[in-house]
């Protein structure tokens, strides 16, 4: 039986989180870290203009997730959503290719209007977390667009979402283009500059880590501040638990394991967690732990959370 009543108020945890995989255990680790103790740096370079609107959909699917209004059948969108603007747009001859519910509309008109009085994406996310009663604070990892490209393997350069959702994330990749010269905000920067453990949630570590530490100086003050790095395996039992992680390993010429998911992100991890459903095939060089990563529900998140920080802080203390 796991002890949720861990001693971790001491230390300021920042956790860097793409969408799904990312907001379950941001979840977890808002319900046991001291709000004030807590930040959530996310991907952004999923962002794009649909319908003349600011779409964000990572920061989106952590701040409904951490509000408790996601939907709890895909981990994105809104529960309890409807879709007649959607439908409409369709029957106008309108762009539906990438869905947007009624209610979620509401945050992408927000967004867009205030950014349109000359907020940044920074102000604008925490405007809306305020709104939605969020403690953390949620991030962008810039207030730059920062758009992740996918060179496929028949010579095209596809924006990030019409890989992914027009493209149903079919033709294979060749390599992500990730953007020069983003720059951190002084948020971000404050954020671990001053972070006592940075936690690397189990997102996609191609279109969703890789984004953020490509954003500078983020990978460097992660090798040079926290006293301690841990990430989490996407990976279990050698294959994603949704998305595009697993295919886009093979197509890049990886092994789909956690193994190999450990050695992509080499040093610049001190602890990395994987599945015990992995235990008897992992191999890795620094500190591993195996651990149950599995996030179905609530329980799940706040157990996988709790372990990964009980693992963290029995890391620092050896
Ligand atoms: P996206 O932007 O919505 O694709 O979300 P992320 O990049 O944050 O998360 C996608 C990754 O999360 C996938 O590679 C999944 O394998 C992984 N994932 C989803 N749910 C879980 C879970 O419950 N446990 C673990 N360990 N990984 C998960």
């Amino acid at each position: 039986m796991t002890d949720y009543r861990l001693p971790i108020t001491d230390y300021r945890v920042v956790c860097l989180a793409g969408g799904v995989g990312g907001a379950k255990l941001a979840a977890g680790l808002a319900e046991i870290v001291p709000p004030a103790n807590l930040t959530i740096i996310v991907n952004t370079g999923d962002d794009f203009q649909h319908l003349g609107l600011t779409v964000c959909p990572d920061l989106d699917t952590v701040m409904y997730t951490l509000a408790g209004v996601a939907n709890p059948e895909t981990g994105w969108g809104r529960a309890g959503e409807s879709w007649r603007t959607m439908e409409a747009v369709a029957r106008l001859g309108g762009p539906d290719w990438f869905r947007l519910g009624d209610l979620d509309l509401a945050t992408h008109l927000t967004r867009t209007q205030l950014q349109g009085e000359g907020q940044t994406l920074t102000a604008v996310t925490r405007h809306l977390c305020s709104h939605l009663h969020i403690q953390p604070a949620i991030l962008p990892m810039s207030d730059q667009p920062a758009p992740t490209m996918i060179a496929s393997a028949d010579g095209r350069i596809l924006p990030f979402q019409t890989w992914f959702v027009r493209e149903r994330w079919q033709p294979p990749v060749r390599q992500i283009i990730l953007p020069e010269d983003v720059k951190a905000t002084h948020t971000v920067v404050r954020a671990l500059e001053t972070a006592d453990i940075v936690i690397i949630a189990p997102s996609n570590p191609f279109v969703s880590i890789d984004p953020i530490l490509n954003v500078y100086p983020i990978r460097a003050l992660l090798e040079d501040v926290p006293q301690v790095v841990t990430a989490v395996s996407p990976i279990i039992g050698g294959q994603a638990v949704k998305g595009p992680a697993a295919k886009m390993m093979q197509e890049m010429g990886m092994e789909v394991s956690a193994t190999a998911v450990a050695a992509y992100y080499g040093d610049l991890v001190d602890l990395f967690i994987y599945d015990r459903q992995d235990a008897g095939a992992f191999v890795g060089r620094g500190d591993a732990v195996a651990l149950d990563t599995m996030m179905l529900d609530g329980d799940g998140r706040l157990r996988v959370a709790t372990d990964v920080l009980q693992a963290t802080l029995e890391y620092l203390n050896a």
